[in-house]
């Protein structure tokens, strides 16, 4: 088939293929990772509570310090790409995208003028998501929208209740129980750490 019809039609699904693998990381962040969950709970549970505590918190992380894991994981992607012969602009995109999810993401955060105009068009054209649309997992209960680089998925994901079956069938078969967010407003006060960070 011709290039010129088949690359963005390649290009949309590894944006939604992209989109759905860090929604699903997101999903398990939310859902299971706690403050004190062994190994990963300081390092990614931790500021994971922090950003539904304080979302703007985010914003003045650096590039590095926001993207870190995603771009281990990428990394890992991109070996493996290599290794089963399939390294093309395809598993390259697909790496770029899930490497700077949290850059994507924290500019949904932040506002026009601080994106700059370059930003604010990409979001205009729906390339990457606007903070309106992200600002819905920010709203309590804060158990959807998990997917961050664009707006095509999660719509699709809340109208099959995927998360929440999901979350029903992992606690069918093992009894997990998905973490109390404190963030959500009808618990009350937050955790003491959180209190204390807040004001560094
Ligand atoms: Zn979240
Ligand atoms: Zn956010």
């Amino acid at each position: 088939m011709n290039a010129w019809f088949t690359a963005p039609l390649e290009t949309a699904g590894i944006f939604l293929a992209a989109d759905f693998v860090v929604g699903f990381v997101h999903w398990i962040e939310d859902a299971y990772i706690r403050e004190n969950s062994p190994v990963v709970g300081g390092l990614i549970g931790r500021p994971n509570i922090l950003h539904h505590h304080l979302p703007r918190r985010f914003t003045r992380k650096s590039w590095w310090e926001s993207c870190w894991d995603q771009m281990i994981l990428a990394g890992v992607f991109l070996a493996f790409a290599s290794w089963a012969g399939f390294l093309g602009w395809q598993a390259v995109l697909f790496a770029a995208l899930v490497g700077n999810a949290n850059q994507i993401h924290k500019w949904a955060h932040r506002s026009r003028r601080e994106n700059g105009p370059w930003i604010s068009l990409l979001q205009d054209l729906k390339v990457f998501q606007s903070a309106r649309h992200h600002a819905r997992h920010h709203t309590d209960p804060k158990s959807t929208h998990y997917c961050v680089i664009t707006e095509f998925l999660n719509p699709v994901l809340e109208r099959l209740r995927f998360w929440t079956r999901l979350e029903c069938l992992l606690w069918k078969l093992f009894h997990l129980r998905r973490r109390i967010d404190t963030s959500n407003r009808r618990h009350g006060a937050p955790p003491v750490w959180i209190r204390i960070a807040s004001h560094a």
